[in-house]
């Protein structure tokens, strides 16, 4: 058994600690009623200070981060955090304040917002951003109770339908599930893009609006946008724009300017914060001019995340316009350089030039010849384990059987990008020779294959005392 493949419970030694604290210099009064306190103390590990680094240390390392290798999950923009966000986010006057504070001792902080909500204004095209919601899904609901008041203040209460593409990021339909308003569905047409003529019958008096990601989930752009911002508008809806990933569009396309009236942006990936595991998001809101009146929307108890969002000024300040821009082409070509690379061994179903992010719909030779079962999208997944690589995110969309989405992001190198493609290679020769290999893997990680369903529906995260 390796050391940290124990439990800290599991190395406790009864009387051993990893502190001293001097005596208590006063006499301290416990106010505490009897009824609220323990009967017995709290099983906690008893363990030296060593073993506690060595724990946690070991356990970090397990874990896998942009700071330690490539993370091409597509859709969620895992590229690398400055570590002057850092920095800018852990000054004193920004770590030590307090919601309830005084605003006339905040205004630093105000500034700061008020920076950002210009900043990004300037580069969507939006009047006023919102910072309340507190990742992109919170984000979407906050969009869409906007575009509900907006319709209720003008009386027209019939609109109770939101249309979603099928190809959409499934928290769209979630969110508006969760707004209340109905899901209709417009089909992608073979190119991957939202279908026009499936989309006209769908219009009409009782659609409040649609939501929309532009390059959508398979890293297209939607070139009908024009076409589609005119109809709805002329249906009496309003257009919802999904900025989570709006990097290859930054300094190119303002969603403003495609006829977008309500969007929001996730900090957390377009504008570098660190994210995964659910930990701190801000999916600011903005709204065309009309709109404005109702962005007060309470979503949240205070303005957000303000860490994230001095990461997301500190970010555009270092940057600035051009490199922005820069971003966005770089995004765009590290995807295509990807794309282009691999297409002799993975099916790509849509072919055109993609944007930040695209899909393959697994193995062009998954094995199957050799007459053992084909390797699929999970087992190349897997195996990139096996390589130090995160895996993309797999079957998702839901267009397509064996969906394996790669994006990139606009931080990595070319040596980057060509180590990972040549082990995209070496997978799939070795699926083409002997898919077991593939079916066995990861052989090199600490957790080969979970089920999966059991460990999501019900993880075991806490300590079982056996005693
Ligand atoms: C990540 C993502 C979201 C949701 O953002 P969260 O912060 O995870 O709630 C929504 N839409 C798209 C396209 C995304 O990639």
């Amino acid at each position: 058994m390796r050391y940290y493949d124990r439990l800290i419970f599991e190395l406790s030694k009864k009387g051993r600690t990893g502190y001293s604290l001097q005596a208590p210099q006063v006499k301290a009064e416990c106010t505490i009623p009897s009824g609220l306190l323990r009967a017995e103390a709290p099983a906690l590990p008893e363990v030296s200070e060593v073993d506690v680094v060595r724990h946690y240390t070991n356990l970090s390392q397990m874990n896998f981060g942009v700071d330690t290798g490539f993370y091409p999950l597509g859709s969620c923009t895992m590229k690398y955090n400055p570590k002057i966000n850092e920095e800018m986010a852990n000054l004193a006057g920004f770590q030590g304040i307090h919601p309830l504070q005084d605003a006339s001792t905040v205004k630093g902080v105000k500034e700061v917002y008020d920076v950002l909500d210009s900043y990004l204004a300037t580069i969507t095209g939006m009047k006023h951003f919102t910072f309340k919601p507190c990742a992109g899904a919170h984000g979407e609901l906050t969009g869409l109770m906007i575009m509900r008041s907006y319709h209720m203040s003008r009386g027209d209460m019939a609109r109770t339908k939101v249309i979603v593409p099928d190809s959409a990021h499934g928290t769209n339909p979630a969110s508006a599930s969760v707004c209340g308003l109905e899901i209709v569905v417009v089909k992608s047409n073979a190119n991957g893009l939202v279908d026009v003529e499936d989309l006209k019958p769908l219009l009409g008096p009782d659609i409040a609006g649609i939501m929309m990601t532009n390059p959508n989930t398979c890293g297209l752009f939607e070139k009908d946008i024009k076409e589609i911002a005119d109809l709805v508008h002329e249906c009496g809806g309003l257009l919802y724009y999904d900025g989570a990933n709006m990097n290859p569009l930054l300094g190119a396309v303002r969603p403003g300017e495609m006829g977008f009236d309500i969007m929001h942006l996730n900090l957390h990936k377009t504008f570098s914060t660190p994210h995964g595991g659910g930990g701190p998001g801000s999916g600011p809101v903005g709204v065309c001019e009309k709109l404005v009146p109702f962005l007060g929307q309470n979503v949240s108890g205070f303005n957000g995340n303000f860490g994230v969002i001095v990461r997301a000024l500190a970010y555009v300040l270092m940057l600035g316009k051009q490199n922005l821009r820069l971003a966005g082409r770089l995004a765009t070509l590290n995807a295509n350089y990807i794309k282009e690379s691999l297409r002799d061994a993975y099916k790509l179903p849509i072919g055109s030039v993609c944007k930040h992010e695209f899909v393959f719909d697994g193995l062009i030779d998954d094995g199957s010849a050799t007459g053992k079962p084909g390797a699929t999208t999970l087992d190349v997944a897997k195996r990139l384990l096996d390589f130090g690589y995160h895996a993309p995110t797999i079957y998702f969309p839901l267009l397509f059987h064996q969906a394996l989405m790669i994006e990139p992001t606009e931080t990595e190198s070319k040596e980057t990008l060509d180590a990972f493609i040549d082990v995209m290679h070496t997978i799939a020769a070795e699926a083409a020779q002997d898919p077991e290999i593939l079916h066995a893997a990861p052989h090199c990680a600490p957790i080969t294959r979970p089920d999966e369903t059991t460990a999501a529906r019900n993880p075991i995260l806490k300590y079982q005392d056996e005693a």
